[in-house]
């Protein structure tokens, strides 16, 4: 059910998801995840969501500019 509009309405799509982190964006492409037919809220699993913290961690740390990362081909 979509946290937004309480509809039912998704599908299984990929998205990117973008992070400020002081002066530095973190852009990971390709990320799956649930999308509302209704509002467009997007939606990760807990595994998914999981991954990403990792993997912006792992960018934070190496910081720089704009890190741009492929989940397909890191997960
Ligand atoms: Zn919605």
């Amino acid at each position: 059910m979509c946290n937004a509009c309480f509809r039912d309405d998704k599908i299984k799509t990929l998205t990117t998801f973008t992070v400020e982190y002081k002066d530095c964006i973190i852009v990971v492409k390709n990320v799956p995840c649930l999308e509302c037919q209704v509002c467009g809220e997007t939606i990760f699993s807990d595994e998914v969501s999981e991954r990403l913290e990792k993997l912006v961690n792992a960018a934070k740390s190496v910081l720089q500019e704009i890190s741009v990362i492929d989940y397909s081909k890191v997960a």
